[in-house]
């Protein structure tokens, strides 16, 4: 299975290599997606982990004890959809293809797995009814 996870890291922590040891000891695949990391100091980092659910559980549970914060990315992306006139403004710039409308309904249809937090989607909107936070 495949999960994108926001880890937010102290400033203790910045130097340490997580993501290396969810890769050595737990076996994981892990892609760094976004990154807003300053030397020295606590930052967040967007990754997409490929593993067994029971390996992901692990390495979470690794995380957290390194005090590291993990969260889905779903959780860093407020989608206010009662709003949404279905335009279609903001598929166009999504290119993880989170956002996505078509036939038969031309409704749209928002994945939020498949975010990754770019927030191109929050300018596109003419309604603004996309809210992203990340890094900052
Ligand atoms: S933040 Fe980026 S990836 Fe996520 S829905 Fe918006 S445009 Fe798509
Ligand atoms: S741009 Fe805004 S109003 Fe248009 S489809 Fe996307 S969310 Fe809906």
């Amino acid at each position: 299975m495949r999960s994108r996870l926001v880890l937010n890291f102290s400033t203790e922590l910045a130097d340490t290599p997580v993501t290396f040891s969810l890769v050595k000891d737990f076996g994981l695949s892990i892609n760094i997606l976004k990154a807003s990391i300053l030397p020295g100091r606590g930052g967040e980092l967007l990754i997409e982990v490929e593993g067994s659910e029971s390996e992901i559980s692990k390495g979470i549970e690794f995380l957290k004890n390194k005090k590291v914060s993990v969260e889905g990315v779903e959780k860093r992306i407020k989608f206010n959809d009662a709003g949404c006139v279905h335009c279609g403004a903001c598929t166009a710039v999504c290119f993880s293809e989170a956002l996505s409308i078509g036939a038969p309904d031309w409704l749209l249809k928002f994945d939020s797995s498949k975010c990754v937090a770019c927030g191109l989607c929050v300018k596109a909107c003419p309604l603004r009814l996309f809210t992203v936070s990340f890094g900052g």
